[in-house]
């Protein structure tokens, strides 16, 4: 079902630049001999990543049978039929799935501490043959049979932001960065989501109100940035931007570019991989953003796109066109996957997702050890999965498009290099990290799921008397006695 279409792209851009001295060069070359090779020719396999699905995969879904292109493509479409309750997932997928699934997936969401709600097209390109192994499925369907139990060190607010908010909607925990969370809507909701504490449903109200509602909610925000001269770099997160209307983006991105020691913006957003059409079709919202990347060019700052794809499967022809719109209109565009055991845990198909992601002028960021986070044990991999991967992945394509792998650890430390850890034992899966630059004083933990643990380890953790001085063993052979665990 794969197309390539990257001859025909090197021949457009050719005459797009008109290169004719070029080009006349290029002829020539088709009749001088290739010096000998020292590597052994590549196969397909090898360039996979260059090819972008272009059928109508959506029709599939006897539901979406007679959609057309232009009506899928179409953003509306994508929002209009977004499934949000188990009664319209099961509607869209009965006839393609056994009854037993629908089932443990009715389970699943009832047990879930997330909502539900997935755009057509990531339904659509879901593998319904095999759900339980789609890296998509994994992402936003639970299955009550693949529940795991949480681990016992699972705290709320994991990633203790609250303690680091300064106003209602700011997160001000490094120097001279500050993260703004403006909304708290996105357009799926992921199961691994970590801030599932404040993503909820969207409240319904008239348009005027809640523009000036929102503008009055954000001062307090925008007034704090305003007073901190050590800020040079907000993260505009979530929520997500995909959810602002052109208006409120606009506002957001002229008044922080307004803030003379604001030098760097990040728009945070799933919305490329999730509803990719968006940026062809809904120009208001494109247009706004592309005229906020040139307004800060001309200030001589930069407004950039954060993006995150897990897995090369929520890549299409439809996201290269959107990508390529973006990077003709000069914006940079940077991802941060998470990673998932069974959608990117494997060498293979993180290099995959990495060369995909560069091929498209996305600039591969962040890879985060997952998140601890209630009832998704089954998604989380070893700390030392993590390791072995970054071991894997770097040197297989240019440096500034390797991604960091990261550990944003429990109790507010912040992101860590998730092998710069004091100490790791690979048995009780305790990973013992400081951060400097946050707080000198702490010692921040991160723990491994059970289950993937050897025996012995597990057999530990079943003990809840030990689980104490498994933490504090750790923390003594980091050398760390002295400093308070966070
Ligand atoms: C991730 C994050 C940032 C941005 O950090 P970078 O490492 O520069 O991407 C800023 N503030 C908070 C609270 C964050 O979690
Ligand atoms: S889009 Fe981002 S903020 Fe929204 S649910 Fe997914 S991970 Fe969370």
């Amino acid at each position: 079902m794969k197309q390539s279409q990257s001859q025909d792209r090197v021949l457009e851009s050719a005459n797009a630049l008109e290169m004719s001295t070029a080009s006349a060069l290029l002829q020539d070359l088709a009749d001088v001999e290739a010096p000998p090779a020292l590597k052994a020719p590549v196969n397909d396999e090898a360039l996979v990543h260059r090819e972008f699905l272009d059928a109508e995969f959506w029709r599939r879904i006897p539901a979406f049978r007679r959609v057309a292109k232009a009506e899928f493509c179409d953003h509306r479409f994508q929002i209009r039929h977004s499934v949000q309750t188990i009664e319209q997932l099961q509607e869209l997928i009965a006839p393609l799935v056994p009854r037993a699934f629908l089932e443990d997936v009715g389970a699943g969401l009832r047990q879930a501490p997330m909502n539900l709600r997935i755009s057509p097209y990531l339904l659509s390109l879901i593998d319904w043959d095999n759900p339980y192994d789609d890296p998509i499925r994994i992402q936003f369907i639970p299955a009550a049979s693949r529940r795991l139990a949480d681990h016992p060190r699972l705290s709320f607010d994991s990633l203790n932001e609250q303690q680091d908010a300064p106003t209602p909607n700011l997160v001000h925990r490094y120097h001279d960065k500050a993260l703004f969370l403006p909304l708290d809507v996105c357009p799926v909701y992921c199961r691994f989501c970590t801030r599932s504490y404040s993503i909820g449903p969207e409240a319904g109200h008239d348009k005027l109100a809640a523009f000036r509602a929102s503008m009055k909610e954000w001062q307090p925000a925008f007034a704090y940035l305003a007073s901190r001269p050590e800020i040079e770099d907000v993260v505009i997160s979530g929520g997500d931007t995909y959810n602002l209307s052109a208006s409120r983006l606009r506002l957001i991105g002229e008044t922080l570019l307004g803030i003379p020691h604001i030098r760097r913006l990040r728009f945070a957003s799933k919305g490329p991989a999730v509803m990719p059409m968006k940026i062809l079709s809904d120009s208001a919202w494109t247009d706004t953003l592309l005229d906020l990347v040139d307004m800060g060019r001309q200030l001589g700052k930069e407004v950039a796109l954060h993006t995150h794809f897990n897995s090369v499967n929520e890549i299409t022809d439809i996201t290269r066109a959107a990508m390529h719109k973006l990077f003709q209109g000069g914006m940079t565009v940077r991802n941060q996957s998470v990673l998932i055991r069974g959608v990117n845990d494997e060498a293979d198909a993180m290099v995959r997702l990495v060369r995909q992601l560069s091929y498209m002028n996305v600039q591969p960021y962040y890879v985060y050890q997952h998140d601890m986070v209630k009832g998704v044990e089954e998604l989380r991999t070893r700390v030392q999965t993590a390791v072995e991967l970054e071991r894997q992945v770097r040197g297989s394509t240019a440096g500034f498009n390797t991604p960091t792998f990261v550990t944003d650890v429990p109790g507010g430390g912040g992101k860590r290099d998730v092998h710069s850890y004091d100490y790791y034992d690979e048995l009780t899966g305790v990973s013992v990290y400081r951060s400097p630059a946050v707080d000198p004083d702490k010692v921040y933990l991160y723990f491994d799921p059970i289950h993937l643990l050897p025996e012995a380890g597990r057999r530990r953790w079943a003990e809840p008397r030990e689980h104490e001085r498994i933490v504090q063993e750790a923390v003594e052979a980091a050398g760390l006695s002295a400093l308070q665990p966070a």
